[in-house]
């Protein structure tokens, strides 16, 4: 480990910088990673984001976007930059598996690993961690340490503020789950003042449904909703033939699960999909049942304790199986 004095003089000359991400970055993940970008770029450093795999179209207006490499399409590229790298930020994640043959890249580079995050156990790969689990989003860890770590508040330009606002919004479920805290309303306080256009970002975010994706939602609920009132339960699975048959992309099967869990007593919702080479899991619960204990414990997962994903590589009947037949083990807490 290193302490901050000596991260901060590394950052005083200009630096080869990498900033990685989770596979299959969400709002948070493309948020943080480019907020931290636009920054790094204004102190003259050499910045490259790179992402284990792609994200969705709606993220894809973020403010230099165009930057981002994307490991699975330029991996020759990508293994060179971690390679010659001499820090690499790890943003929004905290196990090297996270970001798949990556994370094998990171691990062999000699760069400084920094890890700014606010998930459970991290698995310890780090040279300095800014880690916070009572943040809402990794987003705010990274104005956090612009502007209390590095005192550089003064370079939060619109750009950097239009990032952070993003994966803060989309991290805290649009400012309603209940680590939104004050101190966090007056942090995107001053992320409006730095430019960010709330009500633009939302809508690009959030208003930005192919039909495809509206048809497909129409589908899982009045086709793949099963409710299940004994354990307070409720599941839309959907299987490879259903994406195929809508055309859903990257991305676009995120939020369907809020549907289930927006049924009045659900404790525990999951959204269950067969993707090409496994089968994903997308757990959220209410109050204090623990969603990343079952991701852990049964399907090679992990997250939040409200919401948490896994996946298996069994066949998706059989997932769909063993989720309903752990029920009966957390029956008490379901029914509290
Ligand atoms: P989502 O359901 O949106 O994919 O993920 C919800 C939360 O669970 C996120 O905070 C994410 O970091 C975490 N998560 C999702 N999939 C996995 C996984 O496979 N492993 C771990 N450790 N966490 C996951
Ligand atoms: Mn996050």
């Amino acid at each position: 480990m290193i302490d901050l004095d000596t991260l901060k003089q590394k950052l005083a000359q200009p630096c080869k910088i990498v900033i990685t991400t989770h596979h299959k970055p969400d709002g948070d993940a493309m948020g943080s990673s480019l907020g931290l970008f636009n920054y790094l770029i204004q102190k003259g450093h050499y910045v490259k984001v790179i992402t284990p795999t792609d994200y969705p179209y709606f993220l894809q207006w973020l403010p230099n976007n165009p930057e981002v490499i994307i490991f699975t399409d330029k991996v020759e590229e990508s293994k060179k930059l971690v390679a010659e790298a001499e820090l690499i930020f790890c943003l929004d994640f905290n196990a090297l598996s996270r970001i798949n043959e990556l994370g094998e890249e990171v691990k062999k580079s000699s760069a400084l690993k920094i890890m700014i995050d606010h998930h459970l156990e991290p698995e310890g790969f780090d040279d300095f961690r800014h880690w916070n689990i009572n943040a809402c989003a990794t987003a705010q860890l990274i104005y956090d340490f612009i502007v209390n770590y590095l005192n550089d508040g003064e370079l939060i330009n619109k750009d950097v503020a239009t990032c952070l606002y993003t994966g803060i919004m989309t991290d805290s479920g649009s400012f309603r789950f209940p680590n939104v805290t004050s101190d966090l309303h007056r942090i995107v306080a001053g992320l409006i003042d730095a430019g960010a256009e709330n009500w633009k970002i939302h809508q690009q975010v959030y208003d930005n449904a192919t039909e495809g994706r509206l048809k497909f939602l129409g589908y899982c609920l009045s086709n793949k909703l099963e409710v299940l009132r004994e354990y307070n339960t409720a599941i839309i699975s959907v299987s490879k033939a259903d994406i195929k048959k809508f055309d859903i992309q990257t991305g676009e099967t995120e939020g369907v699960v809020n549907y289930a869990l927006s049924i009045n007593g659900i404790k525990l919702a999951a959204f269950i999909v067969e993707r090409s080479d496994r089968v994903k899991l997308s757990l959220r619960s209410v109050g204090t049942f623990p969603a990343n204990e079952i991701c852990k414990k049964y399907f090679e997962g992990g997250g939040h304790r409200n919401a948490a994903g896994g996946q298996s590589s069994e066949n998706f009947d059989k997932v769909v199986q063993k989720f309903k037949s752990i029920l009966p083990e957390y029956k008490e807490l379901l029914l509290q």
